[in-house]
Parts: structure tokens; C-alpha cells; sequence
């Protein structure tokens, strides 16, 4: 069974556009099964921001319909996490503190986040431990080196247990060697956790590194395409 279902998706940003039948993407079908790990790389502008706004929820397509683990996207997604090219930690708050942010806004953590922050401190702290930021739980953003902010960062994006993770150009910013240390961090994360990961990258050799499949989304003139090109076992 797939946990993320793209069917026949159109997007147009809005009512003009669509009038003018320009759309963000188009067309878009696609099946990513559970604990599955997929790269999307293409060109800028092709719409891979676009499907990810689309499969978190934060775009309702145009056309075609969208499930994530069985159910029809109807509004933003609580079970999924996301980090970006920027780690956008929040400056006044110490690594931990930032970790544990979704725990204080994504129900239904919110409600016992008072009474339980021990033992959020706790799990936030264990999963710091795993990317090699033990000791750094108490400093803050400026602090840390840009890798060790999006070390970071992907914590904060997992305290939650999402079913789902969202990476845009996650490693874009940073040194090679921190980058593919990075990715070593990522890959273990995913195969201990399995939960499925959605990659979108400029790096083919990071796309087909990390990813079960990589997709290429294309751009020829006024059309967008997914196309499922390497299915690899994992290294
Ligand atoms: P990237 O290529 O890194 O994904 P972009 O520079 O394409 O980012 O887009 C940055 C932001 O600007 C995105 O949130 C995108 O939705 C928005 N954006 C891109 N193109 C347009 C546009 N033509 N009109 C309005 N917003 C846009
Ligand atoms: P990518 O992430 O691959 O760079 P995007 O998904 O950002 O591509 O953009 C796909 C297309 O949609 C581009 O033509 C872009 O200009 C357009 N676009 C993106 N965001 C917006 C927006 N908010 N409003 C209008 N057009 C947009």
C-alpha cells in the first residue's frame, strides 16, 4: 500500500493563472510506499517546492486528488516534519528548546507539555545525542556551526515521531565533508525509524546516495513530469 498517493495532480497558484491554464505542476502522479525513502531533483523552477506544499498539505490542488497514509489531504499535516536549506532555529531559544518547539504547538503534545517537559527534555536530548550534539543542548543558534544547526534542526523536525519527513535541499548550504557526515547521520535516522522521507535536491550523487528511488522532474515547455528513473538497493 502507498502512504503518499499523487493522483493526476494540477496546481495553478491562483484563479489567474489557472484562467490562463499556467500551472505550478502538472499532471503529477506518483506512489511512495511506507518507510520509503524518495529524491526529487530537477531544475529551479520545475515545481518541487510546489509538491511538497502540495503533499504537506499547505496547497490544495487544482485537479486530481492527494492521499497521505490512506486519507484524502484535506488541510495542513500534523504528521509530517520539515527542515529547509536554512536551519531557522529560533535565536533566542537554546538547542534544546528549539528541538522541543513542536512538541509545544502539534497536538496532542501541546495539552501535557507543561507536565511533561521532563520527559520531552529527556527524548529531545537522546535524539541531540544521536547526531553527535551532546553538550550542546544548553547554547544557542550562534553558537553552533552551520552544520551543527542543521543537525539541529533535523532533530527538531523528528521530536514528534512524524510518519513523514519533508527535506528541502536540506544540505544545500553546507561544507562537502559536513554534508556527506550529514547525510551518514540522516540515513541511519531513517533506517532505524523508517519513516518515509521526501528529498528534494539539486545533488544528484546526495538523491541517489540516500534515496530507495530518485524521481526527475522535468520542465519541457509548459509541462511538468515526475518519472520514477533509478530504483537502487540501499548501500
Ligand atoms: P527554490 O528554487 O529554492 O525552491 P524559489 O526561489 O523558486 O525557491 O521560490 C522561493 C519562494 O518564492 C517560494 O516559497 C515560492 O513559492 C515563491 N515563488 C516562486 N516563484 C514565485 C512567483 N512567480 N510568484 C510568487 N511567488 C513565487
Ligand atoms: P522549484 O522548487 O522546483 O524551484 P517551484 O515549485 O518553486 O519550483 O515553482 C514552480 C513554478 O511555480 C515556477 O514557475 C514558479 O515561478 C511558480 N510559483 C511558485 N510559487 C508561486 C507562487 N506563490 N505564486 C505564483 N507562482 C508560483
Amino acid at each position: 500500500t502507498s502512504f503518499v498517493d499523487f493522483r493526476n495532480v494540477w496546481l495553478a497558484y491562483n484563479d489567474e493563472l489557472l484562467a490562463k491554464r499556467q500551472y505550478a505542476v502538472e499532471d503529477i502522479s506518483l506512489q511512495v510506499g511506507t518507510g520509503e525513502f524518495i529524491a526529487i531533483v530537477g531544475p529551479s523552477g520545475c515545481g518541487k517546492s510546489t509538491f511538497m506544499k502540495l503533499a504537506t498539505g499547505l496547497k490544495r490542488p487544482s485537479q486530481g486528488s492527494i492521499l497521505i497514509d490512506g486519507r484524502e489531504v484535506t488541510g495542513p499535516l500534523k504528521i509530517t516534519g520539515m527542515a529547509f536549506q536554512a536551519p531557522s532555529l529560533l535565536p533566542w531559544r537554546t538547542t534544546l528548546d528549539n528541538v522541543l518547539l513542536p512538541l509545544e504547538i502539534v497536538e496532542p503534545y501541546r495539552s501535557n507539555f507543561r507536565a511533561r517537559r521532563s520527559e520531552y527534555a529527556e527524548k529531545a536530548k537522546k535524539l541531540l545525542a544521536s547526531v553527535g550534539l551532546a553538550g550542546y543542548e544548553d547554547k544557542f543558534p550562534w553558537q553552533l556551526s552551520g552544520g551543527m544547526q542543521q543537525r539541529a534542526s533535523i532533530c527538531r523536525a523528528l521530536i514528534h515521531e512524524p510518519k513523514m519527513l519533508l527535506l528541502d535541499e536540506p544540505f544545500g548550504a553546507l561544507d562537502a565533508f559536513t554534508r556527506e557526515e550529514l547525510w551518514c547521520i540522516l540515513r541511519d535516522l531513517q533506517a532505524a525509524q523508517k519513516f518515509n522521507v521526501i528529498l528534494v535536491t539539486h545533488d544528484l550523487r546526495e538523491a541517489v546516495f540516500l534515496a530507495d528511488t530518485v524521481y526527475v522532474m522535468s520542465r519541457s515547455p509548459g509541462r511538468m513530469l515526475v518519472r520514477k528513473t533509478i530504483e537502487l538497493p540501499r548501500p
